[in-house]
């Protein structure tokens, strides 16, 4: 398999479809997913392209995780939940559904079940608030 430029999240980066963006740097870019599993799911993606752990380069990989550990905490404060999942698919058969390398960042609360993953489309008042609180919570930091 080859990188298939034509992915949401390559488009995303091309600003050719909107996000809901939280942050950006040099190499990486993050913003909330838009089928959210609860409030305050973000995703992180490296701007060169890769599919996927097999095949994103350590450096690249170095430099995304970092902004993972960065965002974490700011989102964890902005929407106060309990605890942080971080979760990374590869392949179709681990659950990938877009063909860019990407990290979730989604907050858990004590006994709130998550969503599905890739369920229901988020509500774009909630989105549009979300994001807003958490660049609130990166500017402060
Ligand atoms: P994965 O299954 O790990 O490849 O996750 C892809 C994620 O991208 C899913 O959680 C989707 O809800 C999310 N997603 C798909 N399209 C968009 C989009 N246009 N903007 C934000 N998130 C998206």
């Amino acid at each position: 398999m080859t990188y298939d430029d034509s992915n949401v999240f390559a488009k995303i980066l091309r600003e050719e479809l909107p996000c809901y963006k939280v942050y950006e740097d040099d190499e990486t870019f993050a913003f909330l997913d838009i089928m959210p599993r609860a409030d305050g799911h973000t995703l992180v993606i490296p701007k060169n392209p890769a599919i996927n752990i097999f095949d994103v380069s350590p450096e690249v990989l170095c430099t995304t995780i970092r902004t993972v550990q960065r965002l974490t905490p700011a989102i964890r404060d902005a929407v106060e939940a309990d605890g942080v999942l971080i979760q990374q698919f590869n392949d179709a058969a681990a659950g990938q559904t877009v063909f860019h390398v990407h990290f979730h960042i989604i907050p858990r609360w004590d006994g709130v079940a998550l969503k599905p993953h890739a369920g229901d489309m988020g509500d774009p008042d909630v989105l549009a608030a979300n994001a807003e609180k958490i660049r609130t919570v990166l500017e402060a930091a």
